[in-house]
């Protein structure tokens, strides 16, 4: 019989699959893996449609076509005030998710150390350890999921390569200030470490916060790799399209990896971002809407057992449930999806250490209609 010798045995199938599966199985209304459950504009889709009609069906450039760097170039240089390369410095992904698997890829090697703030996003750890580098966890520290830094400083070792940093944060929904930058900058400045940073609801701010993007530091970015997602700009996660910005050194090692595991990307989605980001407000008018849905969804549940914890920005906000139940968090996530017909995400899967929470992840980029009645759900529990 011939072996098969697994090179992850302990990885797990997602937590996102598992908990949609979940909710399809038992019809629940999905609050857990985050997708808008709306479709995304007419006018996008029109014009992709366009593109094809026109013949843009052939691979695109490696790095992407010329007319969508130049519009995220200067998209970077409004929001940011800093002037990125196009062509030098953004490269079109498969989403933020090969963004993420190829900077890590591309810079770290067996031995080498990546500090991760736990809870982190569920593809960090398993494409640290693809590349054979070992994960360094640092923990936020709940209830407000803070960063402390002395416990970055003290992670950082001769062997550190990298650090992934994620802001607005999932699944926390903490943001970074420019003090966070400045304080990263001193920890690193005297080092070789590189910064992955994930920045893919850059515009999913709330309260009138402004995104700090690491692009915005110019010493940190000379380190870095930002990450971004259309999918969660546009509402189309399907589409699976993002992008990487990073100085010219670091993007050439990341298209040394990118164009032997993807080449290019959907060449008439890329023409048809590219027409659609000419207008700002497709992006910009994006925190006040998904305002009302967070602000709809607290205020509704302000007198529920569901004790919601600050949410400063993406789509996502925690819930500690502890006044209902012991039960570890995957346990209780598991029974509100088959008995009370709402799925959401425990959030112990997204530490790598047996960890026990009594907080569980909601999803609130949904219709309003889909909202009330997980409200309803949620409110008689
Ligand atoms: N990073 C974070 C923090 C995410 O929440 C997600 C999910 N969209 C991704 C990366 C992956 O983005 P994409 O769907 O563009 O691959
Ligand atoms: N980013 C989405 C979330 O946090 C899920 C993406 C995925 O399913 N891989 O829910």
């Amino acid at each position: 019989m011939h072996v098969i010798p697994s090179k992850f045995p302990g990885l797990q199938p997602s937590i996102f699959s598992v908990m949609t599966a979940l909710a399809k199985k038992h019809q629940a209304i999905n609050l857990a893996q985050g997708f808008p459950d709306f479709d995304c504009d007419d006018k996008l889709k029109e014009l992709v449609s366009k593109y094809m009609e026109a013949g843009k069906n052939q691979y695109a450039p490696m790095r992407g076509i010329p007319e969508l760097l130049e519009r995220i170039a200067y998209k970077i240089k409004q929001l940011y005030q800093q002037n990125i390369s196009a062509l030098d410095h953004i490269t079109i992904t498969a989403g933020a998710t090969q963004a993420i698997f190829t900077a890590i890829g591309c810079m770290v090697s067996p031995g080498d150390e990546v500090i991760v703030f736990e809870p982190a996003y569920d593809s960090y750890i398993p494409a640290i350890h693809a590349f054979g580098a070992k994960a360094v966890p640092v923990r936020l520290k709940a209830p407000d999921f803070g960063i402390d830094w002395n416990q970055v400083a003290a992670a950082c070792t001769d062997k550190t390569k990298m650090i992934i940093i994620n802001t607005p944060h999932n699944p926390t929904a903490t943001i970074w200030t420019s003090k966070d930058l400045h304080q990263l900058w001193s920890i690193i400045k005297d080092k070789n470490i590189f910064i992955l940073s994930d920045e893919v609801y850059e515009h999913i701010l709330f309260d009138g916060q402004i995104h700090h993007s690491i692009i915005s530091h110019p010493e940190l970015f000379q380190r870095a790799f930002a990450v971004f997602s259309f999918g969660k700009l546009f509402h189309n996660t399907g589409w699976k399209t993002g992008y990487c910005v990073a100085p010219t050194a670091l993007s050439k090692e990341f298209r040394k990896l990118h164009q032997f595991n993807v080449f290019s990307v959907h060449t008439p989605t890329q023409y048809a971002l590219a027409d659609y980001l000419s207008d700002p407000d497709v992006y910009l008018n994006l925190s006040g809407f998904f305002e009302q849905k967070r602000n709809f969804f607290i205020e509704q549940l302000k007198d529920s057992a569901f004790q919601l914890l600050p949410c400063a920005g993406s789509y996502f906000i925690l819930a500690d449930y502890s006044s209902i139940s012991e039960e570890p968090d995957t346990v209780f996530a598991h029974r509100l999806a088959t008995q009370h017909g709402v799925a959401t995400i425990p959030i112990s899967p997204f530490y790598s250490e047996e960890t026990s929470t009594k907080i569980i992840r909601f999803c609130f980029a949904k219709t309003k209609d889909v909202l009330e009645q997980a409200i309803d759900k949620l409110i008689s529990i």
